[in-house]
């Protein structure tokens, strides 16, 4: 599975970067709205069950946090990577996360965005959200803007960045 590297968020919150770390080991109550399946933009993709309301709340990106050098540390290993930006100093590798929400590929035309508050980043649907649809989401500005991109969109500017 070739999946691509890094969310930068723009966010100058400060919030949590003097929370102690939180390992939740169980997902949201609202991850069961969500599932993993058959990509087809890339691999293994983040679905909904059920419809999602348009600019409602739907998920968190569940995982480590890290510092933002160490995020780049780990992109640059490479493999299946899936880290958001937290703000400039901190970041959160859901690469080992079995949570759905660490599969959402990219698409140049998303169905949702998301929005950092109190140190963790949280899923909205852009619009509303159709049963068995596939969570998408704009990687831009991502750390490896030259990944092509294969959302397939008639508006698809071919590239992740
Ligand atoms: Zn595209």
């Amino acid at each position: 599975m070739n999946r691509p590297a890094s969310v930068r968020h723009q966010s100058n919150s400060t919030n949590g970067e003097n929370q102690p770390r939180k390992n939740r080991a169980s997902p949201l109550p609202g991850d069961d709205r969500l599932t993993t399946g058959r990509s087809a933009i890339d691999g293994t993709g983040c679905f909904s069950r059920v419809s999602l309301p348009a600019r409602k709340k739907f998920g968190e990106f569940i995982g480590e946090k890290i510092s933002a050098r160490e995020a780049r540390a780990r992109v640059a290993r490479g493999g299946r990577i899936s880290i958001c930006d937290l703000d400039r100093r901190w970041s959160i590798d859901a690469s080992a996360s079995e949570s759905p929400t660490a599969f959402i590929n990219h698409a140049c035309r998303p169905n949702a965005y998301t929005r950092i508050a109190q140190g963790r980043i949280w899923f909205y649907a852009l619009r509303r959200i159709e049963a068995g649809e596939e969570i998408t989401l704009d990687y831009r500005p991502s750390q490896h803007p030259e990944r092509s991109c294969g959302c397939g969109l008639r508006q698809c500017r071919g590239l992740m960045g």
